[in-house]
């Protein structure tokens, strides 16, 4: 089964994560690379740590 980044199109491998040429990868799951997914635990971290209200600098 091979996982691909859906960020960076990378793909996992026995070797780690490389960029593959999708067309010729058995592609079975949508997922994060551990880079794009720690990128996207802050975004999200980020996000909620916002107050709420909008205020001007
Ligand atoms: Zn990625």
């Amino acid at each position: 089964m091979t996982t691909i980044c859906c960020k960076c199109l990378k793909t996992k491998t026995d070797n780690g994560w490389t960029k593959t040429d999708s067309r010729d990868a058995n592609i079975l799951s949508h997922g994060y690379c551990p880079a794009c997914y720690q990128e996207t635990i802050k975004k999200i971290q980020n996000y909620r740590q916002q107050p709420s209200e909008h205020t001007s600098p």
